[in-house]
């Protein structure tokens, strides 16, 4: 049924707006509107370890992960004290992610751009069924610590669930929420949460909270790679106002689908693997942490949020999915981040030509800008700009167009042989970062933006030595 909405809407029906809606996506219609699809996609192009050892989720599973860290996506086929398999590692390859929405991997942040600007212009929201894979299990008798949620860092507090996108409604305007949020299992029914300042889902808590309330929500593990973008999508990109969830829809390339919760008065996403049906406990704080982070550092312990489940559905086979700390989070903000960063500084400094944010920088703190240098100057202006548009930064590298970005050595050699020490810093005292950062003080510290353009016009010490273009192709080689 949705299949055929999304066709009539690209055939332009169906609309009410007089602009023509467009779905850039097509995850769905290559058959990845679920992870079974993924992964069955992933298997195909040989781009999946399976690893079949019987692995236990308690260290084991997430130091055996570690081991393809940045790699190919890990099935662990056989879990210690569980029927369902283990799914980690889907984010941690770009080239891999590139695969799937089948695109080269330099497009990715773009076409994650383009997929949140056509739906500010036009949404396509999602539809509600009656019936869905999530729910093919109604648990009558479950307990949270028998969910094969694996403990990954040697000191964590208890198991995470680190990929669930929590949805929940605006208790104001009804508007819904998608994020991911980091979420400890403490009992049978209980876990405690971390619920970062500026989210749109603590907005709706604490306006719950204030009146007494808890705040309802589903609690989605296992869930498609455009759902998992949506939720994703900075709040920059997608105010407080509207339903990003509808950002997947323009990823599928048809109408997301969603499903009424049996116990709370949320929709669940009708494909995911498990739903936890929930609350947010208002005035009550229980100890969370410690926790691995995206800064490769421990998140300390302390009294933070509760939630109690009330229900858990699931399918009949399910996969428990899992986010490694590391490269998979780095992505999921660095390749949000970049195109954002792009539209923002081309905007005002127009001889900006790439932005990456570096695996080494956390996917957050480090920025390498790529500029056509014209006039002199303007190397600095894009580190000004480049700060201005992404606050939680710290460095910002800008090199000339000859130079890889994503090659951290060829960045090292513009450094080498562009950047004067003298001269070319930048320091910004006192200024806002991200308070994850244990350098900061509680978000507070210095910004450093490094020069490392060569000089315009370029003389001729600082030019770059060229070879022809060949095709390696025309030629008999042994070994080949
Ligand atoms: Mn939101």
């Amino acid at each position: 049924m949705a299949k055929g909405i999304a066709r009539d809407m690209r055939k332009g029906k169906h609309t009410s707006s007089r602009r023509r809606t467009t779905l850039c996506g097509d995850l769905a219609r290559r058959g990845m509107s679920d992870l079974n699809g993924v992964i069955d996609f992933l298997s195909k192009r040989r781009q999946l370890v399976r690893v079949k050892t019987t692995v236990d989720p308690r260290y084991e599973l997430g130091a055996v992960a570690f081991k393809f860290h940045g790699g190919k996506p890990v099935l662990f086929e056989s879990v210690k004290g569980s029927p369902w398999a283990v799914f980690a590692g889907l984010y941690w390859n770009r080239a891999v992610l590139a695969d799937l929405f089948g695109l080269p991997e330099t497009r990715l942040p773009f076409h994650f751009a383009e997929a949140v600007a056509e739906w500010r212009s036009a949404p396509v929201h999602p539809v509600i069924v009656d019936s869905a894979p999530c729910q093919e299990v109604v648990e009558k008798q479950w307990d949270l610590r028998k969910l094969p949620a694996p403990l990954v860092g040697t000191r964590e507090g208890g198991p995470y669930l680190t990929a669930a996108v929590i949805i929940a409604r605006d208790p104001d305007t009804g508007v819904r929420n998608a994020s991911i949020m980091r979420c400890m299992i403490t009992g049978r029914d209980r876990m405690t949460c971390l619920m970062d300042i500026g989210r749109h889902l603590r907005d709706y808590y604490e306006r719950a909270e204030a009146r007494g309330q808890p705040l309802e929500i589903t609690i989605n593990n296992g869930v498609d790679p455009a759902v998992h973008i949506a939720s994703v999508v900075p709040a920059v990109a997608a105010p407080i106002e509207l339903d990003e969830l509808g950002i997947a829809s323009h990823l599928l390339g048809e109408p997301l689908a969603l499903v009424k919760a049996k116990t709370v008065a949320v929709e669940a996403v009708a494909t995911a693997q498990f739903v936890l049906e929930a609350e947010l406990l208002p005035k009550l704080r229980e100890p969370e942490g410690p926790a691995a982070e995206v800064t490769g550092y421990y998140a300390q312990k302390d009294n933070r949020w509760v939630i109690r489940v009330k229900g858990v559905t699931r399918r009949k086979n399910p996969i428990w999915h899992t986010i490694i700390p590391g490269r998979e989070v780095h992505n999921a903000v660095g390749l949000m981040a970049e195109a954002s960063i792009f539209r923002s500084v081309s905007s005002q400094v127009p001889v900006v030509k790439d932005v990456v944010l570096t695996y080494g920088g956390c996917g957050f703190y480090h920025a390498v800008v790529q500029i056509e240098k014209n006039i002199e100057g303007m190397e600095r202006n894009a580190i000004l700009a480049t700060f201005a548009a992404f606050p939680s930064l710290k460095q910002v590298v800008v090199v000339d167009s000859d130079v890889d970005i994503r090659d951290p050595q060829d960045v090292e050699w513009a450094l080498a042989t562009r950047f004067r020490p003298d001269r070319d810093i930048l320091l910004i005292p006192h200024a806002r970062g991200h308070e994850l950062n244990p350098v900061t003080d509680a978000g507070l510290g210095c910004k450093i933006g490094l020069d490392a353009t060569a000089p315009y016009p370029r003389p001729q010490q600082f030019e770059r030595f060229k070879v022809r273009e060949v095709d390696i192709n025309d030629y008999e080689i042994e070994p080949s």
